[in-house]
């Protein structure tokens, strides 16, 4: 049974895809590219994102990149709201005893202005953002805090949450509603899928013995 969980934020915890897309395509605009839809961007855009723009921008510098991205997200006009069952499964951690973490690329500023516009900071044991490639800072994660890896899960919603996961040597949980299509998260094969946090914690009482509450609801 886990004790620890890392969470990735954005299409894990937070729904800021509207927003980042918005941003994206002002920037991709500006070097006259055409902008993505929803569905483009979640089959192309991937973690770390200098991969992405190395791959769609290969001729402009990845700062360059980063200053009119920042300036285009501040300024979008889609807001950035709680995913569903994501507050549930952290007073889930809470209340269980459990611990809890942040890993996410997005940059400080961005996501401290996030924590503290939905008062989370307490459900955080330590967070840690603008790492742009998380399997960097995994293994240093897990000494810092002494985290057992055998009872330890990262919950992302993108391959390379998955991937680090499996760099760190620990559980890797992909959850469905953010960034990537369920296709290309299952060529990652992670360890477990869900379609988002509400069937996590009901798999997860299941296992502690607790019967589901309510017949789940068909999607
Ligand atoms: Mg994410």
């Amino acid at each position: 049974m886990f004790q620890n969980f890392i969470f990735d934020w954005s299409g894990t915890l937070v729904d800021d895809l509207g927003p980042v897309i918005e941003a994206t395509n002002v920037v991709l605009g500006r070097y006259g590219l055409a902008p993505l839809d929803r569905e483009a961007f979640r089959r192309r855009f991937r973690l770390p994102y200098r991969e992405f723009y190395a791959e769609v921008l290969p001729a402009v510098a990845l700062e360059e990149l980063e200053g009119h991205f920042r300036r285009a997200f501040a300024a979008a006009l889609t807001p950035v709201t709680v995913l569903p069952h994501a507050r549930e499964k952290l007073e889930w951690c809470r209340a269980l005893g459990m611990r809890a973490f942040v890993l996410t690329s997005m940059d400080a500023a961005a996501f401290e202005q996030q924590l503290e516009a939905f008062g989370w900071r307490h459900h955080f044991e330590a967070t840690y953002s603008g790492v742009l490639d998380k399997r960097e800072v995994i293994h240093q994660i897990l000494a810092t805090h002494q985290l057992d890896p055998h009872q330890t899960a990262f919950v992302g919603d993108m391959t390379h949450d998955v991937e680090t996961a499996r760099h760190g040597g620990i559980f890797s949980i992909a959850v469905l509603t953010g960034y990537n299509h369920a296709e290309v998260l299952a060529a990652v094969r992670p360890d477990l899928t869900v379609p988002d946090l509400r069937a996590l914690r009901e798999l997860l009482d299941e296992r502690r013995g607790i019967p589901r509450p309510h017949p789940p609801t068909p999607r």
